[in-house]
């Protein structure tokens, strides 16, 4: 037993005389106002929901449980991406992290980017973060997905100490090209950031010093003094229009360049589901640690074409400001994201109105 009205632009409450009014701050104390978000209000045994695409505010009244089931009015809808969580190089990572037994245990880099897990693991393996390898001189270095330089895995045994190698098989064939090119003479540029981790070990199995360009006006600041061969490579979670663009102005300068594209192939099938994702839905929100390189790259893919995209860390940043007037909310997670991340920010909308 309901009953229905509508009021543009309003959200209100009904008496026990079914008599309606808007301002719901004058609501009596047997009504107990308590506003679960800003489209469902609950009213002591009555509650209200606000209908944004009509402009109009329904109202329902009935004898209700306290224990209602508020997703069953619930008028927006959450739907994750079709790839989340972690890829198969941050579970195999984590998992070869884990089974590391002779401690203490180092690492130069954080295993994957994602904090949350990093707390998880030094608690539970009391692992511990070094910034050089001269820094100890017993037990385990562990070298993260992301991989490392050859050099510091020599060093690591030199100096006597097991090693662990979590880095991703993507990231390892990288490794394994750009040593190959490097051998028969080649110049590599990467495309990348060249900040990360990632970047800085391809890179060192590259040669050394070789170019690194994040973007198309970067390439002219690329200086070649010797004439050979080129070739190009991508940090694996590079997006792949921005490659090509790249690509592109390396082949008008050097058209005899090699183009290897070296994207994580997992990657850019998470990159397409956002984008058409970002398409369908009204607002967006991506999870993930502000450190990681592939949660930054999703954030960037889908504001470009959705403005409304939020990038938090965990369920505590979300605001339901961000739903006012929402019906369709799409999630999106890096490939170090947690499942028990995503599945408190899927809660958490539930509760703001979502199913
Ligand atoms: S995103 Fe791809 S390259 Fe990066 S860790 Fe995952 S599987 Fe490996």
């Amino acid at each position: 037993m309901f009953m229905a009205v509508h009021i543009p632009e309003q959200i209100g409450y009904l008496d026990e005389d079914r008599n309606f009014h808007s301002d719901p701050s004058n609501a009596p104390e047997i009504l107990k106002l308590e506003p679960i978000n800003e489209q469902v209000w609950v009213l002591g045994y009555a509650f209200a929901y606000r209908n944004p695409p009509l402009n109009d505010a329904i109202v329902f009244t009935f004898d209700l449980p306290k224990s209602i089931n508020l997703k069953k009015v619930s008028k927006m809808r959450v739907s994750p991406n079709h790839y989340m969580g972690f890829c198969r190089g941050v579970e195999r990572s984590i998992d070869t992290a884990n089974s590391a037994d002779e401690p203490p245990f180092h690492m130069l880099e954080r295993l994957i980017h994602n904090n949350h897990v990093m707390r998880k693991l030094e608690e539970e393996k009391d692992i511990r973060m070094v910034s050089d390898l001269r820094d100890f001189d017993n037990g385990t270095l562990i070298i993260s997905a992301h991989g490392a330089g050859p050099d510091v895995k020599r060093q690591a045994e030199k100096q006597g100490l097991k090693v662990i190698d979590t880095t991703c098989a993507v990231v390892t064939s990288v490794h394994k090209r750009v040593k190959s090119l490097n051998d028969q003479g080649y110049l590599v540029i990467i495309i990348g950031d060249k900040n990360h981790a990632e970047v800085k070990g391809i890179q060192a199995w590259a040669g050394g010093v070789v170019p690194i360009v994040t973007n198309v006006s970067e390439v002219d600041q690329i200086v070649v003094n010797k004439k050979g061969k080129m070739a190009v490579v991508s940090q694996t979670t590079q997006d792949l229009d921005i490659f090509k663009r790249i690509v592109t102005v390396l082949r008008s300068k050097w058209p005899n360049i090699e183009i290897f594209n070296t994207i994580c192939k997992e990657l850019h099938k998470r990159h397409l589901s956002l984008k058409q994702l970002s398409k369908e839905n009204e607002v967006i929100i991506i999870i993930g640690d502000r450190g990681s390189a592939n949660t930054h790259r999703l954030n960037d893919i889908s504001k470009a074409i959705n403005p409304n995209t939020y990038f938090i860390d965990n369920v505590s940043e979300l605001d339901c400001r961000w739903f006012k007037d929402t019906r369709r909310v799409g999630i999106a997670s890096g490939t170090s994201t947690p499942d028990w991340i995503i599945e408190e920010v899927k809660e958490e909308l539930g509760r703001l109105g979502g199913s």
